[in-house]
């Protein structure tokens, strides 16, 4: 098997042998018997889904390990918290099509895979509609059609779900289907996959990114430093010795990042690998995520004490987003 054919194959394995069993996580950590095994949240509405890279980052033994808090379904989950609802960005509202979100003037965002590698418990869609919004290739076009009759359109953001869950011929053709939309310049990748399960950077993927008529840029989404260590470092080596910008989107949560040092250490050795830090989202008040809320006021503070650590390039802009904005609502520091 060529090494080409070999990749492909492998983070497909990765991605069918990703840990679905909460019960099986917590004995691969070595914590079947430690108190958190009673707060557990056994068959979630929103299942547990943990791949064998990012698995491998977690300490055994810590219940607080801040990989684990981010996809362990805890009885936190289950509490009813005035504020966090299923639909916080009214996203539904902004779904001309099925599988196209159009809530930003010059860009529209294509959901291009109804799924994810990991279930990330605070996920501000954790709640979406994506059996509705999953169109596959055919029920693609009609979203093709909604970009191909917008000529103010410029940038098309895949996402999802994860869109590089789309196999490589899948998004080959998409892509050129996108590049055939003379109005189009941008090409946008938000992904959590190759955090996950690095092996998902094929070299076809790459050739992919830098190939298109469209500008691309990847935005990864990181939240903790460790997950630097899934291999993420090694396979972006190729991809930043070429002019597809790499970005990183992290969101503040509660027990995972809500510490200085933790934020600083991602900003930078993020930075070693070749990745920007871009923002810093506050938590999109979703039901069932209230325990990784940071009120904004602290959130603030963290930030004026990131500013005065961090040059002002490797700083992330610390954003809300709230429904019927025109944009992410900044929230600057006081010093920069
Ligand atoms: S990978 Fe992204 S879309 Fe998927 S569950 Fe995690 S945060 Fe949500």
């Amino acid at each position: 098997m060529l090494a080409r054919e070999r990749s492909r194959e492998e983070w497909r394995d990765l991605l069918a042998g990703a840990v679905t069993d909460p019960l099986r996580l917590l004995a691969r950590l070595e914590l079947s018997a430690h108190p958190i095994s009673r707060r557990i949240v056994a068959a979630p509405a929103f299942p547990i889904r943990v791949p064998e890279p990012y698995l491998a980052c977690m300490t055994p033994g810590d219940p607080d390990d801040p990989l684990l808090r981010q996809v362990l379904a805890v009885a936190d989950e289950e509490r009813t918290v005035a504020g966090f609802a299923t639909d916080p960005l009214a996203e539904n509202g902004a779904n001309p099509v099925p599988g196209l979100l159009h809530k930003y003037r010059g860009r529209a965002l294509l959901i291009a895979a109804g799924g994810c590698a990991i279930h990330c418990r605070y996920c501000f869609r954790r709640h979406f509609p994506y059996a509705d919004n999953n169109p596959g290739r055919r029920g693609l076009e009609s979203a093709l059609d909604y970009l191909r009759s917008h000529a103010d359109i410029h940038e098309v953001i895949l996402s999802g779900g994860d869109p590089l869950l789309l196999d490589d011929d899948a998004l080959d053709w998409l892509l050129a289907r996108l590049a055939g939309i003379s109005h189009l310049r941008r090409l946008r990748i938000h992904s959590r996959l190759p955090v996950v399960i690095p092996q998902r950077l094929t070299p076809r993927l790459l050739d992919l990114l830098t190939g298109s008529r469209l500008r691309s840029v990847l935005v990864l989404h990181m939240n903790h430093p460790r997950e630097l260590q899934t291999g993420l470092r090694e396979v972006l080596e190729p991809l930043r010795r070429t002019d597809v910008p790499i970005l990183n989107q992290a969101v503040l949560l509660a027990g995972v990042n809500d510490c200085v040092d933790t934020l600083v250490t991602l900003c930078e050795q993020g930075f070693d690998a070749g990745i920007l830090p871009y923002y810093l989202h506050l938590l999109d008040r979703v039901a069932g995520t209230a325990h990784f809320e940071v009120e904004e006021e602290r959130a603030r503070k963290l930030y004026d004490a990131l500013a005065a650590e961090l040059p002002g390039y490797l700083l992330p802009r610390l954003v809300r987003e709230r429904p019927g904005d025109p944009g992410k609502l900044p929230l600057a520091p006081r010093f920069q």
